[in-house]
């Protein structure tokens, strides 16, 4: 056996073979997510506290947190001043003053301090009267040798009730102890020279017990990068296996695109030209596109995946749209149908809410070839749809649905091309990160007239006055959403629900006027219902939960009222403005903001400032801090142990660079020097 097969084996081994662990702490342990030796050295401290700097006792101040050394002067004395709780003191020396440990319930400790013996105590120190104390200090006897828990950088664990933080050290530290020296290095050494790595034993130790601040930046870089590194890698990956997947379909030249795009109700943008002839390109060529779509809220993404629909059809291939509500395949359903029925274009819509009979003709129109377009929901996914030549798979709203669902549905054809659009414009280094298995393209330009939809943030006081706009509004033939944080009241959470704004709207506010309500958990023929009517303008004031969040297009509203603004992302808040400003119309947001804390201000003001998402998300970014923006698991990416997407996005930056040179010398990880990277890829891409 080999070292590499030996480390391999020990890593694999259960928690339960390291010294310290029996049964019921094994159990425990798994409950935090631990199950092999690798997963203990791979439990990251959330952080550190600093208990190397040591002081004589004459040098302690109040409010100091530090270590100090001292001699037990007398054994613990015991108080009971009432009962249930005992105090005990402890009086501790140096050659240059005394101090006095307190702790409270803590009798053990008379058995635990013999008179003469030497500590090192690490705590908070106060002073009063001119005597010093230590609460509840950390104590450790001197010895020869490594202090564990004093005079050092501790790490602090995500602990549980019944996992103290000495057991996981502990237990971290024996399973260290195990693997000493012997972690093999998965970065080959040229790429570690370049980026000033230090190497991945160090780098384990230290960012558990560090020996030094120096020591833990350098081990915390180190393990940040090799994160973002396989990240990247395994992206690429993914990329050049889809490419080399097979041969994709080579669409023909389509004659009739040109006569399709007049008759359109507008002329295309230039941005949709550029996006629509990088598609084309890809479609005609034998490469399997896999191709993002990006674009501001209301740039026209729509249109541009019909373009790409309509070229699948014509060249003898089914298509389809795939989107995340009803609500949105419905309306995408209308809008499209028109345009391609013209064709002898057969389109169907298939969601959650269609009768059997009817989901039995489509599934059979599907796998006959007489249903040429087909678009749903999640239904689309599955087993019974099949097609007879899928062509191109198109998903609207990407964010919403996870790598595998995308597969998914291209699985349902052979090698077919593939779309995904998304709403959320992301800045390009987390595009690449999220997306890295993907081509980009971006609408930069929104279609010409659109008037920037005006923003105002507001509180209560305004009510009134907004409420006669509302009405102007109304008057004047526009229409109105209401978006709240909740659907119910609830004790837990002080902020407006759509159900008592409702209520509150259509009795007290405007009881003369038509007011909707719709949310998540009506049925989809009633939230369909409610839907037609307000596209109808048979509903004025429509009352919502964020199900309206995505995509949804009335361009007759004119107004977008925020209950609780401050409750939502700025991610979010763009979308649900986007909602307006969809028409020749002036369009207005008016965001209540209930809190009066300087971040929720900031948020806001970046919400009348601008309009561009693309600057938005930058914000959101920045104000947010660390923090879930778009839940990279929603993306169907490995979970980040250590790297943060914000903070580290410098070294997100190196790494993709670095993941660039690796992959352009050696693009399927051939390469001996890269054998351990592309292990390490297929272990974390396998268990997302
Ligand atoms: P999004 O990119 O947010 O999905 P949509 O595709 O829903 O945007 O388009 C928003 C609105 O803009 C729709 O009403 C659509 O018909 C219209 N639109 C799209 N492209 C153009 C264009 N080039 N000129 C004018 N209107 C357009
Ligand atoms: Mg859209």
């Amino acid at each position: 056996m080999d070292a590499g097969t030996n480390i391999k084996s020990v890593l694999g081994k259960s928690v339960r073979y390291l010294k310290g662990v029996g049964e019921s702490k094994s159990l425990l342990f798994n409950k935090i997510g631990i199950f092999t030796v690798e997963d203990v050295i791979y439990y990251f401290p959330r952080e550190y506290e600093d208990r190397s700097r040591i002081k004589s006792i004459i040098q302690l101040k109040d409010g100091d947190e530090c270590s100090f050394e001292g001699t037990v002067v007398t054994g613990i004395t015991e108080t009971r001043p009432r009962k249930g709780l005992t105090i005990q003191k402890l009086l501790i020396r140096d050659g240059t003053g005394t101090i006095i440990a307190t702790w409270y319930n803590h009798s053990f400790l008379k058995k635990t301090f013999k008179v003469g013996e030497r500590y090192v105590f690490y705590g908070k120190i106060t002073r009063k009267y001119g005597h010093l104390e230590v609460q509840n200090p950390v104590y450790e006897k001197l010895q020869a040798g490594e202090m564990k828990n004093t005079c050092r950088i501790i790490p602090i664990y995500h602990a549980t009730a019944r996992l103290t933080q000495n057991a996981i050290r502990n237990v971290i530290r024996n399973a260290l102890e195990l693997v000493e020296g012997k972690l093999e290095e998965p970065i080959p050494a040229k790429i570690r020279n370049k980026y000033y790595l230090s190497e991945l034993n160090y780098s384990i130790q230290n960012i558990h017990f560090p020996n030094s601040d120096e020591d833990f930046k350098n081990a915390r870089y180190r393990l940040v990068f090799e994160e973002f590194l396989l990240l990247q890698l395994g992206l690429l990956n993914i990329k050049n296996t889809l490419e080399n997947a097979g041969k994709g379909i080579v669409f023909k030249k389509t004659p009739d695109m040109e006569k399709f795009i007049k008759e359109l109700p507008f002329e295309l943008t230039s941005a949709q030209k550029k996006v629509f002839a990088e598609i084309e390109k890809d479609m005609e060529s034998p490469k399997i596109m896999n191709r993002l779509v990006q674009g501001d809220v209301g740039s026209g993404k729509t249109i541009v995946a019909v373009l790409a629909l309509f070229k699948a059809v014509r060249s003898g291939y089914q298509g389809t749209l795939m989107v995340p509500t009803e609500i949105l395949a419905e309306q995408h359903y209308k809008s499209i149908n028109p345009l391609m029925e013209k064709w002898g274009i057969k389109t169907v819509l298939l969601t959650g809410s269609v009768t059997k009979s009817e989901k039995k003709e489509i599934i059979e129109g599907l796998k006959d070839g007489s249903i040429d377009i087909v678009i749903g929901t999640h239904a689309l996914i599955e087993d019974n749809v099949e097609f007879k030549q899928l062509g191109l798979v198109v998903t609207d709203e990407q964010h919403r649905f996870g790598v595998r669902q995308r597969t998914a549905l291209s699985m349902k054809g052979e090698n077919p091309d593939v779309i995904v659009m998304t709403a959320t414009p992301i800045p390009r280094t987390l595009a690449l990160i999220l997306y890295g298995d993907l081509d980009i393209s971006i609408i930069d330009e929104l279609p010409p007239g659109r008037k920037p939809v005006k923003t105002y943030a507001v509180d209560e006081t305004m009510r009134t006055r907004i409420n006669n706009f509302i009405r102007r509004q109304v008057q004047e033939g526009r229409q109105v959403y209401i978006v709240c944080p909740l659907v119910e009241e609830s004790d837990a959470v002080d902020a407006k629900s759509a159900l008592e704004t409702a209520e509150r709207i259509a009795t007290k506010d405007f009881p003369d006027l038509n007011v909707g309500l719709i949310h998540g958990r009506m049925k989809p023929n009633e939230k369909e219902d409610i839907m037609s009517r307000f596209v109808k303008g048979e509903i004025n004031i429509l009352v919502s939960t964020t199900v309206i969040e995505v995509g949804v297009n009335v361009p007759n509203a004119t107004v977008m009222v925020i209950e609780n603004a401050e409750r939502f992302g700025l991610a979010q808040l763009h979308q649900l403005r986007g909602r307006v400003g969809r028409g020749e119309h002036q369009s207005y947001c008016i965001l209540y903001n209930a809190s009066d804390t300087e971040i929720a201000r900031q948020r806001m003001s970046v919400m009348e400032k601008t309009n561009d998402g693309f600057v938005i998300s930058e914000k959101d970014l920045e104000l947010r801090g660390p923090g879930d923006f778009f839940g990279t698991r929603q993306h169907g990416i490995p979970d980040l142990k250590i790297a943060n997407l914000y903070r580290d996005v410098e070294i997100l930056k190196k790494a993709q660079k670095a993941a660039l040179e690796i992959m352009e010398e050696d693009r399927f990880l051939e390469k001996p020097e890269n054998r351990l990277l592309k292990d390490k890829i297929k272990e974390k891409f396998l268990s997302v």
